[in-house]
């Protein structure tokens, strides 16, 4: 059996009776799997899918930035989640999947989990995750939500994420030898979907406290900047549909997430 062949067959035994829930494709390369997702857009059959890649040739962030990943020392996947027509504003799901992720890391003992606004997990103010959500509309007014995450497991020596200064990863966070990639990712998939099945159902609302708790800035002065000029404020914590709350000499003014990409009508989702 192949690498890959090995760790899905690992992370379907981790994924127990959750297997069925899940359609999993561990593969060795691709540009990025959210790209991949986002292009091959596979049919609706019930299941969420899940497209591993042991490395990532083009991985991406968010506004066309690079996800870094090395072969062995990351963790890289997409999870094509659809919700129903009807679901919340998807404006929260980027926090909601930063929130699965913290929870998965704090059970597996990582102290000091913290998020950043919108789509940022770190540990102790470091960066350990990433997190890019992709949304396509489809005309009967479902989503489909390509949600990529990029885990630092164990980096190489000498590795170098450009343009960041504060990075870490699980070998760091953790005073034990970080879980296998499949175990770890049996657990993220675990929480994910019993973290989109609430929002599906109840919205961002039910897990906002959730959020704030761990948020890294909260009550802290912060510069908001992207495509329009900079809003200085203090975080006040974030909306019941995500938005953060800036806190401005203008008064309290409410940011969306800019990390939300929504695409035209088209592919089989449609
Ligand atoms: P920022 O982290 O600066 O707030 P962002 O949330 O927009 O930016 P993402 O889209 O989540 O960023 O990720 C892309 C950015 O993350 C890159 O510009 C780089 O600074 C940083 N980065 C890239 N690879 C890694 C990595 N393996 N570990 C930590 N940070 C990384």
């Amino acid at each position: 059996m192949s690498d890959t062949s090995t760790n899905t067959a690992s992370l379907l035994s981790h994924l127990g009776p959750l297997a069925s829930r899940f359609a999993i494709a561990w593969i060795d390369s691709c540009a990025s799997t959210n790209s991949s997702l986002m292009e091959r857009m596979p049919g609706d059959d019930g299941r969420a899918h899940v497209l591993v890649a042991d490395r990532q040739t083009a991985g991406r962030g968010r506004r066309g930035r690079q996800w870094q990943s090395w072969p062995e020392g990351s963790l890289t996947f997409s999870l094509l989640w659809r919700f129903a027509a009807g679901t919340p504003a998807p404006a929260g799901l980027s926090l909601a999947a930063g929130l699965a992720v913290a929870r998965t890391l704090e059970r597996i003992g990582v102290s000091g989990v913290q998020l950043k606004w919108p789509n940022d997990v770190l540990v102790n103010g470091e960066k350990l995750v990433g997190i890019l959500v992709e949304l396509q509309p489809a005309r009967d007014r479902s989503l489909a939500a390509v949600i990529g995450i990029g885990i630092n497991i164990s980096l190489p020596p000498g590795a170098h994420v450009e343009h960041h200064a504060g990075v870490t990863d699980l070998a760091r966070a953790l005073e034990s030898p970080p879980p296998s990639r499949p175990a770890l990712l049996a657990h993220l998939l675990a929480e994910l979907q019993q973290l989109f099945d609430l929002y599906a159902v109840a919205g961002f609302t039910a897990l906002k406290s959730a959020w704030e708790q761990r948020n890294a800035f909260a009550e802290l002065p912060v510069r908001i900047s992207g495509e329009h000029a900079a809003v200085d404020g203090i975080c006040r914590g974030v909306d019941d549909d995500g938005a953060l709350l800036l806190d401005t000499a203008d008064g309290i003014q409410r940011i969306l997430a800019g990390d939300v990409s929504l695409r035209p009508l088209g592919g089989e989702s449609a």
